[in-house]
Formats: structure tokens, C-alpha cells, sequence
């Protein structure tokens, strides 16, 4: 009997989002076709990178960015255009270095990590030790550890495995008595690329500066160590943490025509890392929620509900542009039909990770997946389909938190976490044509669900 109910059940399903992807289909064939040729969405990245640059949090370079993000949703006639008041941290890198001075002197390139502090002016002058993981440094213990630096020399085992090193790496050492950290930077491969990143420190626990060195750098130290070597090397930081700044969300709205109060998110962060042009990360999914939206508009078309494009300041070190717009929304969260994030890059569009919400029955959870694949099909002729259970992004973690649907958009990610968050993250790094998939992908995605007549996930 169970059975049977679960097959009527999901014949239902199926015939729903079935009619989604039939319905919808010549219109995201226009759309998608549309957005092939589109030259604005290049224009604004290019913009961007080109001419604006990184945007860290507290620069006026991501000031400006936001002004210009603004300024340009309204010419495109956006309506609502605004900016949401946050408030972010404000850290500056300053001059840096690292140098072996034993066995050999000689300059090996690095970045400090967001949110150092700095080492005193003549800098941290320390032999170096080693380590693969947490568990070997601890295995060492504070008589090996008390008074060096530590290295971790980690491989890359994914992002999500191995930034823990980045984020936890100095508290952990610093509880050892270690005067320092270096990092091997956290990316599959490298051409003398450092990645720099945030990371965290502890209340309770002494603060040491935290540097990322390359792949070469750490692999070269670790040989030496292997060696029999005993190696040293000078830390030279000059960082600081100011005053909070302030800073904002960029927003605009095509209105929808029947149900204006119910909206549709769709967006990217705005602010960047100090390094590159901040191209992948994230200008590629902050000008591409853009232009998909201005697409819409452009393209004439209007959807039930309402589409907002929303820019989010500080995701890269505490994500108060998440926490600003989210407060911003207040009790009127359940108007939220769903949040769509883009912050993996440009690269060939793949498909969304779906998180219908939390607490809900796996009845609604499946009903709401299937039509989210219903939409899915209307992109499969550009390879962007494949639609997966689970998936969000930081700056709509807030939302969902609060029950709104979150949709992590997702790339082939072949080389993404190369460039992320490197002096390499520039705009020849995206390809203009996979950019357009991308914002057909983005656009036919955040239409369908504003247009069709039923929410994404009914309760
Ligand atoms: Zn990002």
C-alpha cells in the first residue's frame, strides 16, 4: 500500500513538471538564444576588472564598484536601485615577504592571509617545520613546535577538505607555542600562484601572523626539511586591521506583474580579494546575476513575481553583506520564493545544487526537486541541466536559514580553484562565450521560477 501511494505520488510529480518544462520551453529557447550574443553582460565585467579592479572590503575601489553596479541596474531600468548600509571589516596587507635564509637565502613569493596581523619590522626569523596535517603537528607537540614555524604542507584534497588549514591553521599551531604559520596555498596546482584567503582567530589564544607560500615554495621547503636540512626562514608582514568601513549591497528589481511582492533573488558578491581583478571570484557571478536580469528586462519580459538582483558586499572575510540583506528583509522573509547563488566561476555552466528548505516533508522536498529538474531541461541543450539534491552559497546561507529555497549555481569548476583568490584571477581567465552560457543559465532559471504559476517549494 505504501508503495502504491508513492507511485501515484510520483506520477503527479512528474506530470507537473512536465507541463513546467513544456511550458516554458520556447520561451527559454528565446532567452538562451538571446543571451549567446549578448555583448552587454562582457561589457560590465570587463568594466569591472578592467577598469574598476580587486574591490577588498574596505577599499574605495569596492565603493565605487557598488556605486557603479547601482548606477548601471538603473540604466537598465531596474527599478528600486539601492544600496543596503554594512558595515565591514577593513584589513590591509601592506609590504610582505618571505625569504629562506637557511640552507640558502633566496625570496620565495607568498601572500599574507585576511584578517594577519602583522610580525614585528624586522620581521620572524625561524626554522621551519613541516607538517602534513593537524594530527602530525600535534603528534610533534609543543617541545618541536614552541618557537618555530609551522608549514603546512597539505595537498589538495578539494576546497572545502583542505581551507581548513587556511582558516584554523594559526589558532592550532599558536596553542604549540608556534611564532608563526606558512601555508601551502590551497589550489590543485600552481605557477607560482599564492592563494591568499581568510582566516580566524581565537579569543584566549596568542595571535601569529599567517602567510600563504606556493606550491613550489612549500614542496622546495619540505625537500630541504627531508633532507636533513635544518631551514629557516624571515616573515616579513606589515598588515593591520582598521576601523570597521562602510560598505553596501548593490539591488535592483524587475518587478514582477502579478505577485510583485514575492521575489525572486538571484546574485553574486561584489567585493573581491586584494589580488587579481577579482574576476572569477566572484565578478564572473555578480555580472552575470546582473546581466541576466537586465536580459529580462531587455528582452521585454515581465514575470509573475518579482526578480532581484542583489550584489553582496564582504563575502570574503565575515559575510556582512549576507547578514545586512537579510536583515534588511525582516519578517517579509516568507515573500522569498527562492535565492539563487552564483560563486564558482564562469566556467561552462553545469547545472544548480537545490536545498528546498529545511523541516519540510520528503513529499514537498521531492515535489519541489522534480520541478526544479523541470527547469533543469529547459538547459540541457547548453550542457547547464544537471539539477542535484542540496547546495546554497554563503551569502544565501542567511535565507535559507530562514526557509527560503537556496540554488547554488554550478560550473564544470575545471580550473576554478586555480585562480581563486590569486594575483592570476583576471578576466582572461573567463571565457566570453561560457560568460554567456552563464547568464542564459542564471536568466532561464530565475524566470521560470518567478513566472510559473505555483511557488518553487509549496508548503
Ligand atoms: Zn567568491
Amino acid at each position: 500500500m505504501g508503495r502504491l501511494v508513492f507511485l501515484c505520488i510520483a506520477a503527479v510529480t512528474s506530470l507537473t513538471a512536465q507541463d513546467v518544462t513544456e511550458q516554458y520551453r520556447a520561451i527559454a529557447n528565446r532567452i538562451i538564444e538571446a543571451a549567446k550574443t549578448d555583448e552587454d553582460g562582457w561589457r560590465k565585467i570587463s568594466y569591472l576588472c578592467d577598469r574598476i579592479g580587486n574591490r577588498p572590503s574596505g577599499s574605495a575601489a569596492l565603493e565605487q564598484a557598488i556605486d557603479w553596479a547601482i548606477d548601471t541596474m538603473h540604466k537598465d531600468g531596474l527599478d528600486n536601485t539601492r544600496r543596503i548600509a554594512a558595515k565591514v571589516p577593513h584589513w590591509e596587507r601592506g609590504q610582505e615577504s618571505v625569504a629562506l635564509v637557511e640552507p640558502v637565502a633566496r625570496p620565495l613569493l607568498m601572500l599574507g592571509l585576511g584578517g594577519s596581523i602583522a610580525t614585528p619590522p624586522e620581521g620572524i626569523t625561524a626554522e621551519v617545520v613541516p607538517v602534513s596535517s593537524f594530527e602530525e603537528m600535534e603528534k610533534l607537540g609543543r617541545e618541536k613546535i614552541a618557537g618555530k614555524i609551522v608549514l603546512y604542507n597539505v595537498p589538495f584534497a578539494g576546497y572545502g577538505r583542505t581551507v581548513i588549514y587556511r582558516t584554523s591553521g594559526a589558532v592550532r599551531a599558536a596553542k604549540l607555542g608556534a611564532v608563526a604559520t606558512l601555508l601551502r596555498s590551497v589550489g590543485p596546482t600552481s605557477l607560482q600562484t599564492p592563494h591568499t584567503g581568510t582566516m580566524d582567530y581565537e579569543d584566549g589564544v596568542t595571535k601569529i601572523p599567517a602567510a600563504a607560500l606556493t606550491i613550489e615554495g612549500a614542496t622546495m621547503i619540505q625537500r630541504l626539511a627531508d633532507a636533513g636540512n635544518k631551514v629557516v626562514v624571515r616573515l616579513k608582514m606589515e598588515a593591520q586591521t582598521l576601523p570597521d568601513a562602510d560598505s553596501g549591497d548593490a539591488i535592483g528589481d524587475l518587478t514582477g506583474r502579478e505577485k510583485p511582492k514575492e521575489i525572486v533573488v538571484v546574485g553574486g558578491h561584489i567585493d573581491s580579494w586584494d589580488v587579481g581583478s577579482g574576476a572569477q571570484d566572484d565578478g564572473s557571478g555578480a555580472m552575470a546575476a546582473l546581466q541576466a536580469v537586465a536580459l529580462l528586462k531587455k528582452m521585454g519580459l515581465q514575470p509573475r513575481r518579482t526578480i532581484r538582483v542583489v550584489l553582496w558586499t564582504n563575502e570574503e572575510t565575515k559575510g556582512r553583506g549576507a547578514q545586512a540583506y537579510r536583515d534588511w528583509v525582516g519578517d517579509k522573509i516568507g515573500d522569498h520564493v527562492a535565492a539563487i547563488e552564483m560563486d564558482g566561476g564562469a566556467e561552462h555552466p553545469r547545472g544548480f545544487g537545490f536545498s528546498a528548505g529545511v523541516g519540510l516533508s520528503p513529499v514537498v522536498q521531492a515535489k519541489a526537486l522534480d520541478r526544479m529538474k523541470a527547469i533543469g531541461k529547459l538547459l540541457e541543450s547548453i550542457g547547464a541541466g544537471e539539477i542535484t539534491a542540496g547546495g546554497g552559497g554563503a551569502d544565501i546561507a542567511p535565507l535559507m536559514k530562514d526557509g527560503v529555497p537556496g540554488i547554488g549555481h554550478r560550473s564544470v569548476g575545471t580550473h576554478y580553484f586555480e585562480w581563486h583568490h590569486t594575483p592570476a584571477d583576471t578576466l582572461d581567465k573567463v571565457d566570453k562565450q561560457d560568460f554567456r552560457l552563464n547568464i542564459a543559465a542564471l536568466a532561464v532559471a530565475t524566470y521560470v521560477i518567478a513566472d510559473m504559476p505555483e511557488r518553487l517549494v509549496e508548503k
